[in-house]
C-alpha cells in the first residue's frame, strides 16, 4: 500500500489531458499527444507587489516545453486531429503556434505546416518550428494574410487547422485558468493579460466559469486584456490594417476571437486597454530586473497593462507571462545596453566592471 502511494507522489506531471480529462473534449479511444505541458509555476512577486500595493502573482506559462502557452491548446488540438485521422496540421502563426504545432504533431508522428510573415517573427521561434521539423512557408503579408491562405488550404486540402479557431486549442487554453485556482485555492480578483487574436482570454473566461460552476472557485476574476497601441483593434473598436509592434506575438490587426474577448471583459466586469512599445519595453525590463523573469515582449504588455490600473490593496492579481524570453533574443539585446569591452587583464576588467 504504502510503496504504490510514494509512486503515486513521484509520478511525473502528465500533462493538461491526463490532469483534467474530464473536463476536456477528448474524442474517444485518442492516444494523448503530450509533452508535458501545463503544471506551470505560479510565482508571488514581492517587489512587483510592493510597486502596485496589492499581491501580484506571475503565470509562468513560459516554462511550458516549448516555451508558451500555446503547447496547453496544441496537446489537445493535436491529440484530436490524430484520433480523427489527419495526417497533416497547418497552421499561420506570429511565432509560437508554428513552434508548438512543430512539436506536438512531430512527436505525433504527423507533418506540419506552418505558414508565417516573412518579417518580424522572432529569431527563437522560428529556429524552433525548423529544427522539430515543420515545413515552414515565409509569405509576403502579416498574420492576417496568412489565417486567411491556412483556412483555404486546411479546406482544400483537408488538413487539420489548429489555429485557435479550433475550438480545441481554446479548450486546452482554458486548463491554465483551472490551474490557477488550484494553485491559490480561489480564482483571482482580477488578471491581466496580453491579448492578440484573443483565444487565449476568451479561453481563460470559459476556464473560470467552468471552475466556479463546479465550485473549485467561489469567485470570477475581472479581466483585462491588454493590446499594443500600434495593434489594438479591440480598443479601437475597428480592424487594424498595418498592425505594428515590437511585441511579435500580438502584432494582429483582426483577431479571430474578437467577440469571445469582448464578452470575457465585458461580462467580468474588466476592460480592454492599449500600451505603448515604451511602456512594454519598461515592463519587460523590470520584469527582469526586479523579479529575475525573463519574458517575451508580448507577455511584458500584461504588466505594462497592470501598471496603468488602480488596484485595492485587497485584491489578487495574477500577470499571465504567455512566452519565455529566450524566443526573441534580438529585442533582449536591443532593451539594454550591449557588453562593456575590456583587455584581458585584471585591472582593467575590475575598471570596466566598475570595482575600481
Ligand atoms: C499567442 C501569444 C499571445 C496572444 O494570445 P492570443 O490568444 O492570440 O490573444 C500573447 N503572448 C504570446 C507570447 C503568444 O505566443
Amino acid at each position: 500500500m504504502e510503496s504504490s502511494a510514494v509512486r503515486r507522489e513521484l509520478r511525473a506531471w502528465p500533462g493538461i489531458i491526463e490532469a483534467y480529462r474530464p473536463y476536456l473534449p477528448v474524442e474517444h479511444g485518442a492516444t494523448v499527444v503530450t509533452l508535458g505541458e501545463g503544471g506551470t509555476p505560479l510565482r508571488f512577486a514581492a517587489r512587483l507587489s510592493a510597486r502596485v500595493g496589492a499581491s501580484v502573482f506571475l503565470k509562468l506559462e513560459g516554462m511550458n516545453p516549448t516555451g508558451s502557452f500555446k503547447d496547453r491548446g496544441m496537446a489537445l488540438a493535436v491529440t484530436n486531429a490524430k484520433a480523427r485521422g489527419s495526417r497533416a496540421v497547418i497552421c499561420a502563426s506570429t511565432g509560437n503556434t508554428s513552434a508548438a504545432a512543430a512539436a506536438y504533431a512531430g512527436i505525433a508522428g504527423l507533418d506540419a505546416i506552418v505558414v508565417v510573415p516573412r518579417d518580424g517573427v522572432a529569431r527563437g521561434k522560428l529556429a524552433q518550428a525548423l529544427l522539430y521539423g515543420a515545413k515552414v512557408v515565409a509569405i509576403a503579408g502579416g498574420f492576417d494574410d496568412a489565417l486567411r491562405a491556412v483556412r483555404q488550404l486546411a479546406s482544400d486540402f483537408g488538413l487539420a487547422l489548429v489555429n485557435s479557431v479550433n475550438p480545441d486549442r481554446l479548450e486546452g487554453q482554458k486548463t491554465a485558468a483551472f490551474e490557477i485556482v488550484d494553485q491559490l485555492g480561489d480564482a483571482p480578483t482580477l488578471q491581466v493579460m496580453p491579448v492578440g487574436n484573443a483565444g487565449n482570454i476568451t479561453a481563460y473566461w470559459r476556464g473560470y466559469r467552468e471552475a466556479r460552476d463546479r465550485a473549485a472557485a467561489t469567485r470570477l476574476p475581472r479581466l483585462v486584456g491588454v493590446q499594443a497601441e500600434g495593434a489594438a483593434p479591440i480598443v479601437r473598436g475597428s480592424v487594424v490594417e498595418h498592425p505594428t509592434t515590437l511585441a511579435s506575438a500580438i502584432r494582429i490587426g483582426k483577431p479571430a476571437s474578437w467577440e469571445g474577448a469582448l464578452a470575457a471583459t465585458r461580462d467580468s466586469g474588466g476592460t480592454m486597454l492599449a500600451v505603448s512599445d515604451a511602456e512594454i519595453l519598461e515592463a519587460y525590463r523590470l520584469l527582469a530586473q526586479e523579479e529575475s523573469v525573463f519574458c517575451e515582449p508580448a507577455s511584458a504588455a500584461a504588466v505594462a497593462g497592470l501598471l496603468r490600473l488602480a488596484v485595492a490593496p485587497s485584491e489578487t492579481v495574477v500577470c499571465i507571462l504567455t512566452g519565455h524570453g529566450l524566443k526573441d533574443p534580438d529585442t533582449a539585446l536591443q532593451a539594454v545596453d550591449g557588453p562593456v569591452p575590456a583587455s584581458a587583464d585584471p585591472q582593467s576588467i575590475a575598471r570596466m566592471a566598475g570595482l575600481s
